[in-house]
C-alpha cells in the first residue's frame, strides 16, 4: 500500500479552504467564566467544541470526569465488542466535512481498497481516530475534572466541580452536557448480586476477568451486555452461557457478532436461570405448558 507523507493532507485542505475561525463575537459578562462549558470530552463534546469554534463562540471550556484521553468515552474502557454496531457510513463528528471524516482518516493510513472491505468500524480504529480528531483540531481538555452539581445563578450557571479531588467552583451562562452513558444513570447490579464476593459477578462498566470465565457456567443478566462481551468468551471459554432479559423480545435480531449457540431465557430473576430458577416467565416453559393447555383443552 502506498501511503501519502502527509496522512492529513485532506484533513488540512479542509481547513484550509473554511478559513480561519471567526474571532469570539459574544461579548464577556463580569462573573462569568465560560460562555460555554462543555461536560464530557467525547464525540460529542470535541464535536460541540469545534462546531462552536467554528461559529465564532469563544471562551468555551471542555472536561472530562476522566484521567486522561485514554480512559475518556466508552471505546477503550467498557466497550468490548470488535465492531462498532453503527453502519460506516454513518456521519461523526466531522460536522459534515468530509476531509475531517473517519473515511479520510482511514483512507490516508489504510488506503481506499480497505476502508471499501471493512463492514463496519473496527472499535478500536473509532478510538484512534476520535483520538485523532481531538488532537489535530487542538481541543483542550481538562482532564481529572468532574462535574458534581450544578446551581442557577441569576443568569447563569455556578459548576461545583472536583479537580484532582479538590472541590472548585466556575460559572458559565451555557452548560452542554455531553457525559454519555454517566449521564443515563450509573451502573446497576440488582440487589440480590450485591454482597456476592466480587469474583462471581462483575457490571461491564467495570474490568472483567475473562480467562476467569474459563469452564465456568455464566448468566448475563440483560441482552444490552452481549454488545460489550467478546464472543470468544461468550461461547468458547465459559461452559455454558445464559442469556436472561426482562422483557421478551423474540423479533430481535441478535446482535451481529453473536455466534455459536446461545440459550435464550426470559426471566425476571436476578438468580442464573441456567437451571430455569424463573420457571414461571422462562419461554420455553411457557409454550410447553400453553401446548398441554391446548392438549388439556381438546
Ligand atoms: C458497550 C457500548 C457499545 C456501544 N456501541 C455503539 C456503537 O456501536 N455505535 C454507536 O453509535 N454508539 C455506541 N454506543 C453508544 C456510545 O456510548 C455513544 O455513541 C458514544 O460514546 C457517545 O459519545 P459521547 O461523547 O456522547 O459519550 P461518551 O463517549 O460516553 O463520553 C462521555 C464522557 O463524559 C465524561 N463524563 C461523564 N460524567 C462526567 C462528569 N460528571 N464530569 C465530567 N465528565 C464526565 C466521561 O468521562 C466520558 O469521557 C455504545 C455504548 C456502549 C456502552
Amino acid at each position: 500500500m502506498t501511503q501519502t507523507a502527509d496522512l492529513d493532507r485532506d484533513a488540512r485542505r479542509t481547513l484550509d479552504l473554511l478559513g480561519p475561525a471567526p474571532d469570539n463575537w459574544v461579548p464577556d459578562r463580569p462573573g462569568v467564566d465560560h460562555n460555554v462549558f462543555i461536560v464530557g470530552a467525547g464525540q460529542t463534546g470535541c464535536a460541540f467544541a469545534f462546531a462552536l469554534r467554528r461559529a465564532g463562540i469563544g471562551r468555551v471550556s471542555v472536561i472530562d470526569a476522566a484521567a486522561d484521553a485514554t480512559k475518556a468515552g466508552v471505546w477503550l474502557n467498557r466497550a468490548r465488542m470488535n465492531k462498532l454496531r453503527t453502519p460506516k457510513t454513518l456521519v461523526g463528528p466531522e460536522g459534515g466535512l468530509p476531509g475531517l471524516s473517519f473515511r479520510a482518516w482511514y483512507e490516508a493510513r489504510f488506503g481506499a481498497a480497505s476502508y471499501q472491505d471493512i463492514d463496519r468500524i473496527p472499535r478500536e480504529r473509532w478510538a484512534e481516530y476520535l483520538a485523532w480528531y481531538r488532537e489535530f483540531l487542538e481541543i483542550p481538555v481538562r482532564y481529572g475534572t468532574r462535574l458534581v452539581r450544578i446551581e442557577p445563578k441569576g443568569t447563569h450557571f455556578a459548576l461545583h466541580l472536583e479537580v484532582d479531588g479538590v472541590a472548585r467552583v466556575e460559572t458559565a451562562r451555557k452548560v452542554l452536557l455531553c457525559n454519555g452513558v454517566a449521564g443515563n444513570g450509573g451502573a446497576f447490579v440488582p440487589a440480590v448480586l450485591k454482597n456476592l464476593p466480587p469474583q462471581l459477578v462483575a457490571h461491564t462498566s467495570g474490568a472483567i476477568d475473562f480467562a476467569a470465565l474459563r469452564g465456568k457456567s455464566v448468566a448475563v443478566l440483560g441482552e444490552r451486555p452481549l454488545r460489550s462481551m467478546p464472543p470468544r468468551p461468550r461461547s468458547k471459554q465459559a461452559q455454558r452461557t445464559c442469556i436472561c432479559s426482562r422483557a421478551v423480545r423474540r423479533s430481535r435480531p441478535r446482535p451481529y457478532h453473536a455466534r455459536g449457540p446461545i440459550r435464550a431465557h426470559t426471566t425476571t430473576t436476578s438468580i442464573c436461570p441456567m437451571r430455569c430458577v424463573g420457571r414461571r416467565r422462562c419461554v420455553s416453559n411457557a409454550r410447553v405448558r400453553r401446548r398441554r393447555r391446548i392438549r388439556s383443552n381438546a
